[in-house]
């Protein structure tokens, strides 16, 4: 049982020490204390189903014991940054990562966020092609950091950044965009950011395969494989962020850009990749590579043998536990049982994602697709008194994110439906 300090403790001295810029999505805040596979529980010993796995993070579930024992065994051996000396945790790791990935993608620069790894590819474009210019998608959300966030493109999410060389091209969203599903309608714009705002030439394009932040949005069938085109004929390098879509999420693929058939010369993740302990990576060609040797590029703690030992053990559970098969067969089965909750309810406008990346759209005016803002709200409150744990995001904050632990069972989803068909109800 739980002996530590009351909810109400924490709450205060979160307030008096922690960034007041923290935020969370209940009206009382969870005291969560422990997590194993999908479930979260507090200090009563309550058990919540966690349907949002930490922003997914969590790809293996909560405290997974291969991954825990990976860390564990690396940490009373050795802890250290990740330069100078050899260790074999950070090539194991690199080169079981590297097999992961097609084509020519096979030299990994690690980071400790989803942050850093974006800064890199974005450093590492402008220096490969010499151009300063970088194209991202409205919507989209790729960092905190100066560059990233320029890269970013919901006000929600900057400030007063310098947003030095950053275009941002209308969003192929196939539920609010305006050209619907016409991926050669968006792509017009790409072309366009190129022609008329730089010199023809630019370093890369940035893009999530599905946006994660930005409430779940698919981008549209077709549309990278054209905007990648684009960009390259315009001497650019073309970067897949896959923070939140890879390891294994998206079901069918391992990696979110392969649901659309193109090859990215730059690929970028963290989150899943460690389960929840800080880690990230950059993967590209060699030739690519090279450009961070023309001078020093240090990064103290980026994949240093405690993180990369976890990383290498999340590889393996992923396989072992085939979480990539359930991600698609339960995602799948959980998203046609949403289509049917959508059928019966008037507030829901859009169902969408793949696999356990799944998007709730609430609307309270389905022709205006009105974000039905106080209601989420409710409806989250509702869901949690319940114990089933689920995210929102999106612009207006009026998606549900589901995205689950890749260990999510059927028995879970119709738990996780029954809720939220009781929360909705109750609205
Ligand atoms: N890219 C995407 C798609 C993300 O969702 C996030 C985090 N929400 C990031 C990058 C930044 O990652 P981090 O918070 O680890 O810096």
């Amino acid at each position: 049982p739980y002996d530590g300090p009351s909810a109400a403790e924490i709450a205060r001295k979160r307030a008096e020490y922690l960034s007041p810029s923290l935020f969370h999505f209940y009206s009382k805040p969870l005291n969560i204390v422990e997590g194993k596979m999908q479930y979260l529980y507090d200090e009563h010993g309550r058990r919540y189903l966690d349907a949002f796995a930490g922003i997914a993070t969590v790809c293996c579930g909560h405290c997974h014991p291969d991954v825990v024992d990976a860390i564990t065994a690396q940490a009373k051996r050795l802890q250290h940054s990740t330069v100078l000396y050899l260790n074999h945790a950070i090539t194991d790791f690199a080169e079981a990562l590297a097999s992961k990935l097609p084509g020519d993608l096979k030299v990994v620069f690690f980071t400790n966020s989803g942050t850093e790894a974006n800064e890199l590819a974005i450093l590492m474009a402008r220096l490969y092609t010499g151009s300063h210019d970088i194209i991202s998608l409205r919507n989209s959300y790729h960092g905190n950091a100066a560059g990233t966030m320029g890269a970013t493109a919901q006000k929600n999410w900057k400030f007063n950044v310098v947003q030095s060389g950053v275009h941002h091209a209308v969003n192929p969203d196939p539920y609010r965009g305006v050209f619907g599903s016409d991926a050669e309608k968006y792509v017009r714009d790409v072309q366009e950011i190129i022609e008329f705002g730089t010199t023809g030439q630019v370093a890369g394009f940035i893009s999530e395969a599905i946006q994660g932040v930005g409430g779940i949005v698919e981008v549209s069938p077709g549309y990278l494989p054209l905007a990648y085109e684009k960009v390259r004929r315009a001497g650019g390098l073309c970067i897949a962020d896959e923070v939140q879509a890879g390891f294994a999420r998206v079901g069918s693929h391992f990696w979110g850009f392969e649901t659309h058939g193109v090859v990215p010369d730059i690929v970028t993740m963290a989150k899943g990749i460690g389960n929840g302990i800080p880690l990230g990576a950059v993967v590209t060609t060699s030739e690519i590579a090279q450009v961070l040797t023309r001078r020093c590029y240090f990064n103290t703690f980026g994949g240093n043998p405690l993180c990369t030992a976890g990383g290498l053990a999340v590889l393996n559970v992923l396989e072992k536990e085939k979480l990539q098969e359930n991600a698609f067969i339960v995602g799948s089965y959980l998203k046609d049982r949403l289509r049917g909750l959508q059928e019966k309810h008037e507030i829901i406008g859009d169902v969408r994602g793949t696999g356990f990346m799944l998007g709730v759209e609430l609307v309270t005016d389905r022709q205006l697709k009105t974000p039905a803002k106080e209601e989420i709200c409710h409806a989250m409150e509702n869901m949690k008194d319940m114990g089933v744990l689920v995210g929102k995001g999106g612009f207006y904050g009026n998606v549900f994110r589901i995205t689950p632990p890749l260990c999510f069972t059927k028995e879970d989803a119709d738990f996780f439906l029954e809720v939220m068909d009781i929360a909705l109800s109750k609205l």
